[in-house]
């Protein structure tokens, strides 16, 4: 499927419109950002072993009964996806304390989080995606009622699915970000990516860390953690481009 006419470019992922009206083609660029895009870099690699990634976890919730945008692959860093209207909202798990949630309340990185914790954060980098509780998101109107008890009970799911498949490969999920969207029918779809950009992936003996905090931290080594990543997983790296 072409790519007709660029639609829009974020930090690390482009969107163009296809002959299909309902269809998108994203693009997996190898441009990488953090702390709200203050550091910036591109890696050589970078989009196509999160496409693999992305590709191998959407098809594997699809098989579990998740609704995921994935169409189809259709080349090292392009993916045909559903287009659908976007809910502006983050919707991140957690199954040990790190990052943001660590610095917000004091406690220590690693602890254990018994039930899984569920947070919502608005999607606005100008004001550095702020954290949200329900009532905001309901007198906002960003979102409504059904959307988040939705969102919240798909994403736990999730969670459930994705914390065995991660500890096969040695590894503790610590917690992703997801998006969701709904399709032309309202129904609620899984959308964006999962990839090491968007989770924490520490080894479950050595805790040493496989994402995107390699690049936060200047830990080097980036794109090689990512297709350690994939390798565990039992993905099979695509051919390159
Ligand atoms: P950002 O800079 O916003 O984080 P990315 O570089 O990740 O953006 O680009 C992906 C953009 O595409 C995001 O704005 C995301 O919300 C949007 N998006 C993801 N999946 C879909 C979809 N299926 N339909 C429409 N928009 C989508
Ligand atoms: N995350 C993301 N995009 C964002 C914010 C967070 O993909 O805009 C992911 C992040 O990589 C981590 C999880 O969501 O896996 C929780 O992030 P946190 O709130 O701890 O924020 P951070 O420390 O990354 O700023």
């Amino acid at each position: 499927m072409k790519k007709l006419k660029l639609i829009s470019t974020g930090k690390s992922k482009s969107l163009y419109t296809t002959d299909h009206h309902s269809q998108l083609v994203m693009e997996f660029r190898n441009d990488i950002s953090a702390f709200n895009a203050v550091k910036l870099d591109n890696l050589a690699g970078k989009g196509q072993v999160n496409n693999d990634i992305n590709t191998y976890l959407m098809n594997f919730l699809t098989q579990q009964g998740i609704k995921t945008h994935l169409i189809e692959r259709v080349g090292p860093q392009d993916v045909i996806v559903k287009s659908l209207k976007m809910i502006p909202l983050e919707a991140v798990v957690r199954n040990y304390a790190a990052g943001s949630l660590c610095k917000r309340y004091g406690i220590a990185q690693g602890l254990a989080l018994q039930p899984p914790l569920f947070e919502f954060f608005l999607k606005n980098d100008a004001l550095g995606d702020p954290i949200l509780r329900d009532e905001h998101i309901l007198s906002f109107g960003f979102a409504t009622e059904q959307d988040m008890d939705e969102i919240k009970k798909t994403s736990l799911l999730i969670n459930d699915l994705l914390v065995p498949l991660f500890k096969q490969a040695g590894f503790w999920l610590v917690d992703f970000k997801l998006e969701f969207g709904r399709d032309n029918e309202g129904k609620l779809v899984l959308a964006d990516e999962l990839s090491p950009d968007g989770c924490r992936i520490w080894d479950a003996t050595t805790q040493e860390i496989f994402d995107k905090d390699r690049f936060r931290q200047d830990l080097g080594l980036v794109i090689e953690h990512y297709q350690a990543v994939a390798k565990r997983l039992g993905i099979e790296a695509s051919a390159s481009s």
